[in-house]
């Protein structure tokens, strides 16, 4: 089956007892068994949801992989993935990655012995540095948020990893459409569903995709264990967001595309990071990745300051000031001050995250509409 069609059926049936074709909502909180032990496969609703299962199955599929565990938000999964490892363990990760992410390791994680190195996974050199017998984890997040660099998964997989070792790729900013980490070598990916995935802006929820029974296993149980579950009405708006994954993605990189090449010719603006350009460093790995280039561009200004980016956000009118992105609207940010408040100044001045840099994910609505409220706010 084609990316497509997986979207709108791979793990759903219509439901036996009245064949509704959509997957219901179940809302309950626990299952009536005829004698102890004698039940139809569900216990208690924190350990199964038969909407939770059909979610599940669904995003298993679209990311090539065998099982997938839903949680209650993308950093719940994040926090189950750091549940595999023990004290002393080392995490190798890109150094330019979600804020909250950083932040879950640094001040929850290392809490608990796990010591984590941040660096730049465009220099492999640099990687070599810090990789050793104690690294249990490499946490790639590509495109890398909010620099819009490119990370080549397979190159990485290739030279670094050891049976010992998982790799893991937050593959939130490509959705599972653009791209497919499994397939290049990675053990785990990581998805916000709360982004493209659900795609409308009305649910936080997370997942963690793999392609091994026995590591799904350690995940079903820690989302048991621990209980970070996402609820039923949440899984089922997820599963109506997917069905429509492939053609959201299609127009919201067309626009960003459009949007990129327009915000180029602008005097005031100093860099435009948008891996569709040609000249991007990270195009060509992009193109070979990735089916389109993503629909989340950056920009920053001649006169970086926090004021001069202030005048812009404030101005504009389609593009909201919003944290967040991949829902079908257009959201303007400004991550120095937003998404990655938590990364702290200097972190964020050696990997280009200047004061005055503006974050869009750009939504699916009229690209010239989109275009005539950037030129008005930009001015
Ligand atoms: C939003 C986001 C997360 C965290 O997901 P939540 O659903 O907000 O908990 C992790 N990684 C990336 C790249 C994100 O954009």
């Amino acid at each position: 089956m084609k990316f497509e069609t997986k979207a709108i059926h791979a793990g759903v049936t219509p439901d036996p007892s009245t064949g509704a074709i959509m997957t219901p909502i179940f809302q309950t909180s626990t299952y009536v068994q005829k004698s102890p032990g004698d039940h139809q496969g569900f216990e208690y609703a924190r350990t199964q949801n038969p909407t939770r299962n059909v979610l599940q199955e669904n995003l298993a599929a679209l990311e090539n992989g065998t099982h997938g565990i839903a949680f209650g938000s993308g950093l719940a999964a994040l926090d189950a993935i750091m549940k595999l490892l023990n004290p002393g363990d080392e995490v190798v990760s890109t150094n330019d990655l979600y804020g909250g992410s950083y932040r879950l390791m640094v001040k929850l994680f290392e809490k608990y012995g796990i010591k984590f190195h941040f660096v730049d996974f465009r220099d492999h050199q640099a990687i070599s540095e810090v990789i050793h017998a104690k690294t249990k984890l490499l946490w790639i997040e590509t495109p890398t948020n909010p620099m819009l660099s490119i990370i080549d998964i397979k190159s990485i997989v290739e030279k670094y990893k050891t049976d010992n070792m998982l790799v893991c790729v937050d593959n939130t900013f490509a959705s599972p459409y653009l791209q497919q980490p499994l397939d290049l070598g990675a053990d785990i990916v990581l998805h916000s569903a709360t982004k493209y995935i659900n795609g409308h802006s009305d649910v936080v929820l997370g997942a963690v995709i793999v392609k091994d029974k026995s590591l799904a296993d350690q995940f079903y149980f820690i989302q048991n264990a621990s209980g970070a579950v996402p609820g039923p009405q949440d899984c089922f708006l997820t599963i109506r967001g997917i069905k429509t994954l492939h053609v959201r993605v299609d127009r919201a990189c067309e626009n960003a595309s459009y949007l990129a090449e327009k915000l180029r010719g602008f005097d005031k603006i100093a860099n435009v990071y948008f891996p569709g350009f040609e000249d991007h460093p990270g195009h060509t790995i992009a193109k070979s990745q990735m089916k389109h280039f993503g629909a989340m561009i950056s920009f920053d200004l001649k006169e970086d300051t926090q004021e001069q980016a202030n005048k812009i956000l404030e101005k504009t009118h389609l593009f909201a000031l919003a944290e967040s992105l991949g829902g079908v609207e257009s959201l303007i940010g400004h991550p120095a001050s937003m998404t990655h408040a938590s990364i702290p100044y200097d972190e964020r001045q050696k990997i280009g995250l200047t004061d005055s840099l503006i974050r869009l994910s750009v939504g699916i609505e009229n690209k010239e509409d989109l275009w005539e409220d950037l030129k008005q706010a930009i001015g």
